[in-house]
């Protein structure tokens, strides 16, 4: 990796304005003489992107919706900016933040650029696996998973030959919902989907986490990240959340890697890895305060959109970015009060019904189905 003039690495953080994004801003602020902030890009929030501009001074900053504002001169606008910042040259870790299918082009350049894309836009993988691990090859670039799971389950395998691993164990909260009764979920308001038990995260993936949606990403993105088949990737429900995720090798050993619920360590360590290194904003983990530590097995029939997610994975093809561009527009009108909680998943099945079978074999085709399927979801719930 290369290092710049003031032997700091410098890192575009894409999506800076939101959870992950703000995370990442305190990270490198307080590994200052490891990272610097070389690029920033925000979606719409031009106070906040103009204040974290202002502290980091970065080369390059994107706002990609104006919004009737205007931004500064030296300011780049529109969706380009983000594969404009990932791929300039005084850029070596990419840390995608961004929500959903947006994130895709940036993360394909950076990789195909040869950079380092810390993670945090699984969605990404879902997507276009395939063609991330593609660019990987022709461009020298590399994914470290800013995900807790993904990063617990990178920590577990340190060097570890794959063929050592038996299964991965993916632990989910369980989300709100966890002991609702199916028709209680059925019925779940906006304000009941936004409460999560364990995580303070953008809106989107908390009512995936509501959905289990996101345990459905993120077997996928553990499928693309460590190249292991679905039949050894499991999910268990553990309302702690404090195990991240446990890998099982062959002699039946098990490692496990805990810690407080916080994205500060998944970060860090996707910037460091495989180096640690000390940080004092890390909080610690006490064993006793954090007893007990327990574990469900997952209620798949209570959750179809866990249960269409894992289908779709296995399915491959255009499934994987069909289950996803439904779910993500079928999230967004449920933000909206324009959908009813139950209705993401069966808009998820109706689409994944239509266009799950659709060509896959390049970019173009996948967001061919990606955008159909969106178009779908849309007009199906504009007529119910
Ligand atoms: P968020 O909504 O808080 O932030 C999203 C960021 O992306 C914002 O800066 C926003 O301006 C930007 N953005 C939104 N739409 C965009 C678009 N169309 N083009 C460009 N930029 C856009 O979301 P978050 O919770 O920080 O999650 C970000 C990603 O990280 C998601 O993929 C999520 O699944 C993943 N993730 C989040 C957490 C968490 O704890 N929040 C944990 C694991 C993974
Ligand atoms: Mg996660």
């Amino acid at each position: 990796m290369t290092r710049g003039q003031t032997g700091s690495r410098g890192v575009a953080v894409l999506g800076s304005t939101g959870s992950i994004g703000t995370t990442a801003l305190r990270v490198i602020a307080r590994q200052s003489g490891r990272f610097r902030v070389a690029a920033l890009t925000a979606f719409a929030n031009s106070t906040l992107l103009a204040e974290q501009a202002a502290a980091t001074n970065p080369g390059y900053v994107g706002l990609v919706s104006p919004n009737g504002a205007v931004p500064p001169a030296s300011w780049h606008t529109g969706a380009s900016s983000l594969v404009e910042a990932a791929t300039r040259s005084d850029v070596d870790i990419v840390l995608n933040a961004v929500v959903g299918a947006a994130g895709l082009d940036a993360t394909l350049a950076a990789l195909e650029a040869g950079k380092r894309v810390a993670l945090a836009n699984k969605e990404t993988l879902v997507v276009a696996g395939e063609l991330a691990a593609a660019a990987c090859a022709r461009g020298g670039g590399e994914i470290v998973p800013v995900d807790s799971e993904h990063s617990a389950i990178l920590q577990c395998l340190g060097r570890r030959d794959r063929s050592d691993v038996a299964r991965l164990i993916i632990t989910a909260s369980g989300g709100p919902f966890r002991t609702w009764t199916s028709d209680a979920i059925g019925a779940a308001t906006l304000a009941d989907a936004l409460c999560h038990p364990t995580w303070s995260m953008g809106r989107k993936i908390t009512v995936d986490s509501a959905t289990l949606a996101n345990k459905a990403l993120e077997v996928i993105e553990a499928h693309f990240l460590f190249g292991l088949p679905y039949e050894r990737i499991e999910v268990v429900v553990h309302p702690q959340s404090v195990v991240h995720s446990m890998v099982e090798f062959v002699d039946g050993s098990v490692l496990a890697q805990m810690g407080v619920p916080s994205m500060e360590l998944p970060v860090l360590y996707a910037l460091t890895h495989p180096e640690r290194v000390r940080d004092d904003g890390v909080p610690r983990f006490d064993p006793v305060a954090h007893s007990p530590l327990t574990f469900e097995p997952v209620r798949l029939a209570d959750f179809p959109a866990l249960r269409l997610g894992l289908e779709a994975g296995r399915n491959g093809g255009a499934a994987p970015a069909v289950f996803n561009a439904a779910n993500e527009r079928a999230v967004g009108l449920f933000l909206e009060g324009k959908m009813q909680f139950a209705d993401i998943a069966t808009s998820i099945e109706a689409a994944l019904a239509q266009f799950g079978s659709m060509k896959a074999g390049d970019k173009s085709a996948l967001l061919a189905a990606d955008a159909a399927a969106r178009a779908f979801v849309a007009t199906r719930a504009g007529r119910s």
